[in-house]
């Protein structure tokens, strides 16, 4: 055997070592652990970000890497940051984490899932006294959910972007406090972790997630190979006609804005409903005006939220909603304002190959989609090569207390991010 040979097959002898100790049952744990941080009494998690409750738990999440490998690091988002040294100290590190943030109703997995399996392959590197050459980063991103302090996905959002941070610290909560203020009270609860800038360089970053659909459990697959993450197109409708009474008001004089809401609608999911099953098409918020039983509606202002992961298909579907609106537009008048468009992207395929191979290597039966949901690898995609795992949840069922997922699955999930990130981590594919 020729010496690149053997160091092949020593590589691959480790990876097996590192993919076989880690212990399901420990990752279960800490889940459970992490779970009764916010606890509701259906089951589910109520940890919105940067609260007391959601800085506890970052504390333990701390105290749980408690050996002098270990470095702590925050940023002036209220990113978290758990560093394991590796051999070349100086080169940059592979990252992984998501969220511990919750929904207001949320469940025990989403987001958290991603940082407890980081910790599941740190913890399993210790037990095997195993150090890489690249160090390894987990971490916490701030304000993924974007329900205390909208938009979501905050801390990633900084971390890519730095010269945003003071247009993202002027955002105030329901109680007008600020994201200054409350990552100024974050920092003061960890008063001796050290302060690091945002953005730093990052070797590639890989994060796991639950699914938070249905389409692994429907395919029988366990680990969800994330494409990319599709696009959307939003629309804010207003319809315009004239109030009148409902009594004495004959059909032809009418300019009844629910009527021409309705049939424009009609048209409307036709068009998608025949797009096939990847056109995700929602009309969630309707207002109508008056909003008296016995007046002729003069005013309708409905939000369409629109998404695809193909960009010529998100650009047609897009413009029907517009083209449609234009057709409907007689008895009243209707503008379709566009509110946001952002196209869809694919990650770069390296880190979605290394993904796959791991799967297959594994034997763990896979998948290629794209994420219907945004991510913080969103953000991170901008920084460094990067890619996502998926594993199914009960039912698909997401941000519900009900959300559920099987140790087996997270398992299988957890082996192959072990698997990429110390191929990645000591610069081998
Ligand atoms: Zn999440």
């Amino acid at each position: 055997m020729s010496q690149p040979d053997m160091k092949v097959a020593d590589m691959q002898e480790r990876v097996d070592a590192i993919t076989h100790a880690i212990k399901p049952r420990r990752l279960w744990n800490s889940i459970m652990e992490m779970a009764k941080y916010g606890a509701t009494a259906n089951g589910g998690v109520s940890r919105l970000a940067l609260t007391e409750t959601d800085n506890n738990v970052r504390i333990t999440l701390m105290e749980w890497f408690n050996l002098p490998h270990y470095h702590f690091f925050v940023d002036a988002i209220g990113n978290l940051f758990i560093r394991r040294d590796g051999a070349s100290p100086s080169s940059d590190p592979v990252m992984t984490g998501s969220h511990l943030d919750t929904q207001p109703s949320g469940g025990k997995f989403d987001g958290i899932y991603g940082v407890l399996a980081g910790l599941e392959v740190f913890r399993t590197l210790d037990d095997l006294e195993l150090f890489t050459s690249r160090p390894l980063e987990l971490t916490v991103w701030a304000n993924e959910e974007g329900c205390r302090f909208v938009p979501g996905c905050m801390g990633s959002a900084c971390f890519a972007q730095p010269e945003d941070l003071p247009h993202w610290q002027v955002i105030t909560d329901s109680e007008n406090i600020s994201v200054k203020q409350a990552v100024a009270c974050f920092h003061r609860t960890m008063s001796e972790v050290p302060h690091r800038p945002l953005g730093i360089p990052v070797h590639a970053y890989i994060e796991a997630h639950i699914e938070q659909g249905p389409i692994l459990e429907n395919s029988s697959a366990t680990i969800g190979i994330v494409s990319g993450i599709q696009g959307c197109r939003d629309f804010q409708i207003t319809i315009t006609g004239m109030e009148a009474h409902a009594g004495t008001t004959p059909a032809s004089s009418r300019h009844d804005a629910m009527k021409t809401a309705v049939l424009l609608l009609q048209d409307l999911y036709s068009v998608m409903d025949s797009a096939g099953e990847e056109c995700r098409f929602t009309v969630g918020a309707f207002q109508v005006y008056p909003n008296s039983s016995s007046v002729v509606p003069g005013h309708v202002v409905f939000n369409i939220d629109l998404r695809h992961p193909s960009q010529s298909s998100l650009t047609t579907l897009g413009n029907k909603v517009i083209e449609l609106s234009d057709k409907h537009s007689d008895r009243c008048a209707i503008h379709a304002k566009e509110l946001r468009w952002r196209k869809p992207f694919e990650f770069k395929k390296t880190i979605p190959d290394l993904i796959q191979n791991a799967a297959d290597r594994l034997k763990h039966p896979s998948k290629v989609l794209p994420s219907g949901a945004s991510h913080d690898a969103v953000n991170l995609h901008l920084c460094c090569p990067t890619g996502m795992i998926f594993v199914p949840c009960e039912g698909g069922i997401s941000h519900n207390e009900k959300e559920n997922a099987a140790l087996g699955d997270l398992h299988a999930g957890t082996q192959v991010l072990a698997e990429v990130l110390y191929r990645l981590a000591e610069n081998i594919s």
